[in-house]
């Protein structure tokens, strides 16, 4: 071959071997972590996103400000899955997940400096992840339905940090009550259905004016303006086929030829719709929800019958008034019968913000509940919204797996502490790399402590000591500057958070450090040539 380099890549193709595609991921993946780091926690700061089209959005949500960002490098792209998952999972901890990543990939960087190979600090970290998910629900306290203080904390705990900071209280106490009366509760057994809390926005007003419907609102208005816009005591219909004279489906032509005829077809259309709005009044219904459109005559009928009603109304919502109002869905209007309704204390059109929307109120034992957010400005409703979400999941999550741990970094110094007195036991190599996972989880106390201005070299070293003396529920009192007790001061988050922040942070690490060859297919344009790394080979030469 004469030193004849071999070319198996087309040409163009961009490859990264060894340390090299190494150290690259590992520093893209450090950049997407340290971006987010410094909204970690209630003094984190906000990001203000503005996208190419001028769109503004101001917020502290991991998740929100990744997937602005449209990451491109591979590795970083894989952090941002993370956040994803989290999200998706457990709605919560986005940021703690990919600094908790990022950090585990900081000081696995660390360790290959040092030459360690990636399979030690691989083999090393998941010991420590599946050593640190054993010990998580140890350190938990256990949780029902019942603790309504406590799970009022947690709602408060997610939503802290986001602006919605003022009215924090009072969106607790809703998040809490909403999640409880959608509930299912059987033999002991939790579950609750997330879509079953509908999250409504509406500038205007004060956060404070945050309500939650005990039923659901709907974006539409009553479509006719005789109709009553407020009916107590609704006996509601639900329907998804048209109040419409249907069309004759192929091009017939009815031929028309004295006035007469065309008088008695008129007619003969109106005896119809006639008969159909004596259908639902014969069920006894005063409010009807259609899903599909009312003929202009048989909203005029309707309305002479004392019936309200709404058309057009998005599948979703009929579903979720039938949870909501305990009414049956007719398909049919000859097959709705007294049976299908269902009931709402009180049915009332509001106007909010301008806009007309129907209030489906008061409804008994309702299955499906809605949240109306108020707020100043559209940035402050939106980022409320996104704060009543972190809550509701965080609620759901907490009685999902029924157990809390403490926040504040409390929970993460506990396993930290756990972690190292456990290396000791595995000893080798593998111990540097279960060291090394401990500080990493420690991200999160420190950061913390960062974000309020003081050593955070200090405050870690102090809440080491207290944990060694038994003192587990000590965090980062961020409003004081200083460590103080968790469980006191009522900073406590689902474990779920915890459990799933970890598993996917040390997945992603892991995945990245197993990577030691990145080949990229050349681009529609192609490199130029003489690019370093092109041809193939490592050190191949293209002349
Ligand atoms: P994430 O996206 O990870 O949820 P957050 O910005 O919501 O990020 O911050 C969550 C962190 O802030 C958690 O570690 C939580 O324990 C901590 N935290 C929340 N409230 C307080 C508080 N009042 N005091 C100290 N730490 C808090
Ligand atoms: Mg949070």
């Amino acid at each position: 071959m004469g030193g004849q380099p071999i070319f198996i890549l087309p040409e163009g193709t961009l490859r990264q071997t060894g340390k090299d595609a190494q150290s690259k991921n590992i520093m893209a993946a450090k950049t997407v972590a340290e971006t987010v780091r410094t909204t970690l926690g209630p003094k984190g700061m906000d990001k203000m996103l503005v996208s190419s089209i001028g769109d503004i959005i101001i917020t502290n949500d991991g998740k929100t400000i990744l997937d602005e960002m449209e990451i491109e490098h591979p590795a970083a792209k894989m952090i941002v899955e993370v956040a994803k998952t989290q999200e998706s999972e457990v709605g919560d901890g986005t940021t703690s997940a990919v600094i908790i990543a990022g950090e585990l990939l900081k000081k696995a960087g660390d360790l290959l400096e040092q030459n360690i190979h990636p399979t030690v600090i691989t083999r090393g970290y998941r010991l420590a992840k599946y050593r640190a998910l054993e010990i998580l629900p140890q350190i938990g306290t256990a949780i029902t339905i019942k603790d309504r203080a406590n799970l009022e904390k947690i709602a408060m705990t997610a939503m802290t940090g986001k602006s919605s900071e003022t009215a924090k209280e009072s969106l607790a106490k809703l998040a809490v009550e909403a999640v409880l009366s959608v509930a299912d509760t059987n033999n002991g057994k939790f579950s609750v259905n997330k879509d079953d809390i509908q999250i409504e926005k509406r500038q205007g007003g004060s956060m404070d004016d945050t309500e939650l419907i005990k039923g659901i609102v709907i974006d539409k208005e009553i479509v006719h303006s005789s109709m009553s816009k407020k009916i107590k005591n609704a006996r509601i219909a639900l329907l998804d086929c048209a109040l419409e004279v249907k069309e004759t489906e192929t091009d017939a032509q009815i031929r028309i030829t004295s006035p007469d005829q065309l008088q008695a077809f008129v007619e003969q259309e109106s005896k119809m719709l006639k008969n159909m709005v004596e259908k639902i009044v014969a069920s006894g219904a005063n409010v009807l929800f259609c899903q599909k459109g009312i003929d202009d005559l048989a909203q005029h009928y309707l309305a002479k019958k004392g019936i309200s009603a709404a058309r057009r109304v998005k599948k979703s919502d009929i579903e979720k008034l039938a949870k909501a109002t305990g009414a049956k869905i007719a398909s049919n209007i000859e097959e709705l019968s007294k049976e299908d309704l269902g009931n709402a204390g009180l049915v009332e059109e509001q106007k909010l913000a301008g806009e007309e929307m129907i209030f489906v109120r008061e409804c008994k034992d309702p299955k499906a509940v809605s949240m109306l957010m108020r707020g100043g400005t559209e940035h402050v409703v939106d980022e409320a919204k996104r704060a009543m979400e972190d809550a509701v999941f965080g609620i759901i999550s907490a009685l999902e797996v029924g157990k809390f741990v403490y926040g504040g970094g409390a929970c993460e110094i506990e396993i930290a502490r756990n972690l190292r007195e456990y290396a000791q036991s595995v000893g080798g190599r593998e111990q540097l790399a279960i060291n090394a996972f401990a500080e990493a989880v420690e991200i999160i106390p420190r950061t913390l402590a960062e974000s309020t201005g003081i050593d955070s070299i200090d405050i870690l070293m102090n809440l080491r000591s207290e944990h060694e003396k038994g003192h587990t529920t000590y965090g980062v009192d961020v409003f004081q500057s200083k460590i103080n007790d968790m469980q006191k001061l009522g900073v406590v988050e689902p474990l779920k958070i915890k459990f799933q922040a970890i598993n996917s942070a040390t997945e992603a690490a892991d995945m990245i450090l197993r990577i030691d060859d990145v080949i990229t297919a050349k681009s529609g344009s192609g490199m130029p040539k003489g690019m370093p790394g092109m041809g193939g080979m490592p050190g191949g030469d293209m002349e």
